[in-house]
């Protein structure tokens, strides 16, 4: 039972609302009972049925139910007979009306207030989705999102919540609403006549294998859809990401023709199970009036052929509420349906939040070390994928306050053994370790809380200049980030801007050059004042005074603190205490730039090429 299994896991935290709608559904559907009621008297006072009075019958302690149903339906018709006698059919009529209207104003309070209820458990699931998904995505290692795409994982935290809420929805009303006034009528119905009941009970089963029948195939053409629309925003948060290059290569049109040829399909797809989801309504309304005209039919015959057990205007009223009923049938199949497609947007959520992270915190984690001996890359061994190594036994002392600086070309493995170091990822083989407690007796937290880090990539968040800076620091003060952004050379030109510290910076920086966004991520590092620096040195060429600027306070950053470096500038190589020249994944030289150069190897080829 999949909506049980939907509403054990979200619904708990709403068990007030839930309780509060179902008693709102059930006043609704009695209001409505009554409401239609009044068209039996109406009906016998046009047919002028009501012209006799008869004997009241006296109710008592010995009745069974179907001779109280059958005494409460005399005495009403005496009422009503005397009344018609007393008021005049016409005003019989008006008080009728009255009654119809002031029930059915009950009625549609009762289901406003149940969907006034029902309202908080929908947003309620979605936030509580979202929020776990969020938190999820925020924990999960870095690896994770080499291997799954961004848009797939916005589509989920959208798209895919969006269904599994419908299909939450559905279930709270096939759970508890719709049972109820189908419970409700057909007792009801019982009691007016259990023959002409029975026999309707009898059309059920077959309608119900029919709407089964058509429901199949919707998750499975569900999920695809869902796939597709991943794809799509995937494809949509790549080109926002390259639009640069896209336009600088004149690449539009190949990637509008792959962009169109995805959304035909994906339109395909929904149409396709549109489509059918389409045909839940048609099919149990055809089924419905397939009844009712059976009904027609038999119950007429019964009531013209004297053998009736009833009258023509409770007849018609039973007609009534059978037509109420084929409503909540309806949503039933719907829901059938709908929680159909929510199942299967769910497994996709799940695929998410049942992710174990590769990085495991440990158990009894060790307290933080002082730090005041160093680093070590102790015999380190490193792959992505299985039988691709991309480091191998690498042997490396950082001692505290000291520079390392890795130089080598692109791939040897150099930002790989920058990200080992805050376990983004973690080591396959050996170990690294701080002042000889290995990282991986650490919280991640603790060992994180050590570093600073200054990327290539200066990541801005679209805040403000005193957000950005402050960012990794709790209260830090406005003189704080001021110091940090001076030390930095960033407070002048934050100055120039129209709010200073409270401008904004644009989507990721984009209102800045990139020196600036370089200084801004170093006064952050300033400003979190860890005793370890990662360094990943920007390639990308800034204009000498920029360069100049970012340089001098890359300088001051470094001042007292322990740094490894991927190193492209000459002026950080030939500063650092030890220069570790990496090719394919080893560290083929070390030593100080004057030692490395003298050996006439891999360094000194480099350094020709730069020079
Ligand atoms: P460098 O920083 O020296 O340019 P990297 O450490 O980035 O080198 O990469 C080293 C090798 O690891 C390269 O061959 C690269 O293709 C591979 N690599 C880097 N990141 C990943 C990843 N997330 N998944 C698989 N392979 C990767």
């Amino acid at each position: 039972m999949d909506f049980l299994k939907l509403l054990r896991r979200f619904i708990p935290p709403y068990k007030k609302e839930v309780a509060l709608n179902v008693l709102f559904n059930l006043l609704s559907t009695l209001f409505s009972l009554f409401s239609f009621a009044a068209i039996i008297p109406v009906l016998q006072i046009l047919f002028g049925i009501t012209t006799e009075v008869g004997v009241t019958v006296e109710w008592n302690w010995g009745m069974s139910i179907g001779d109280i149903v059958s005494a409460w339906k005399n005495n009403l018709l005496v009422y009503i007979a005397g009344s018609v006698q007393s008021l005049g059919a016409g005003w019989m009529l008006f008080y009728i009306g009255l009654f119809l209207v002031v029930m059915t104003f009950f009625k549609t309070w009762a289901s406003y207030m149940a969907s006034f209820y029902m309202i908080p458990i929908r947003t309620g699931v979605l936030r509580d989705l979202r929020s776990s998904l969020y938190r999820k995505v925020i924990s999960l290692p870095i690896g994770f999102f080499s291997e799954e795409r961004k848009g797939d994982i916005i589509a989920r935290m959208t798209g895919d919540v969006g269904e599994v809420e419908a299909s939450i929805m559905s279930s709270l009303d096939m759970m508890f609403k719709n049972p109820i006034m189908i419970l409700i009528y057909l007792v009801t119905m019982f009691l007016m006549s259990w023959q002409l009941t029975l026999f309707v009970l009898l059309l059920l089963p077959f309608s119900g294998w029919l709407i089964g029948r058509i429901g199949k195939s919707l998750k499975k053409r569900s999920t695809k859809g869902q796939e597709q629309t991943a794809d799509l925003l995937t494809q949509i948060e790549e080109t926002l990401g390259g639009l640069r290059v896209v336009k600088a290569f004149n690449a539009q049109h190949k990637l509008i023709e792959r962009f169109d040829n995805l959304n035909d399909e994906t339109r395909h797809t929904f149409n396709r199970l549109n489509r059918r989801y389409a045909m839940a309504h048609p099919v149990s309304e055809f089924l419905g009036t397939f009844v009712i005209a059976i009904l027609l039919w038999y119950g007429g015959s019964l009531i013209l052929s004297d053998s009736s057990p009833i009258a023509a205007p409770e007849f018609i009223y039973y007609l009534v509420i059978f037509y109420s009923i084929i409503n909540p049938a309806k949503d039933f199949s719907k829901a059938a349906y709908s929680i159909r497609k929510g199942m299967a947007s769910l497994e996709r959520i799940d695929k998410i939040l049942q992710t174990e992270s590769t990085i495991v915190e440990p158990e009894n984690p060790l307290p933080l070390p002082v730090f005041s001996k160093g680093i070590v890359y102790d015999n380190v061994s490193f792959h992505y994928q299985k039988g691709r190594q991309v480091l191998q036994n690498i042997q490396l002392e950082i001692p505290k306050g000291k520079t390392v600086a890795l130089v080598g070309q692109s791939g040897s493995g150099k930002t790989t053994m920058l990200d080992l170091l805050p376990r983004f990822y973690d080591v396959c083989e050996g170990a690294i370790t701080i002042d000889g407690v290995d990282i991986r007796n650490l919280s991640t937290y603790d060992l994180r809380s050590l570093m600073g880090n200054v990327n290539q990539e200066a990541v801005l968040f679209n805040d403000t200049f005193f957000n950005n800076i402050s960012f990794g620091v709790e209260n830090a003060t406005q003189a704080d980030v001021e110091r940090a952004a001076r030390i930095a050379n960033a407070h002048e030109f934050i100055m120039d801007t129209p709010d200073g510290y409270q401008t904004t910076v644009g989507d990721r920086g984009s209102k800045l050059s990139g020196g600036q966004r370089q200084r801004i991520s170093i006064a952050r590092a300033i400003l979190k004042n860890p005793p370890i620096l990662i360094l990943d040195e920007a390639t990308s060429a800034l204009d000498t005074e920029s360069e100049k600027m970012v340089q001098d306070a890359l300088e001051k950053l470094m001042q007292n603190r322990t740094t490894l470096v991927v190193a492209h500038r000459l002026s950080t190589i030939k500063r650092a205490d030890l220069i570790c020249v990496m090719h394919e994944g080893r560290i083929v030289e070390r030593g100080k730039h004057e030692e490395l150069l003298a050996l006439g190897g891999f360094y000194t080829k480099y350094w020709e090429m730069q020079s």
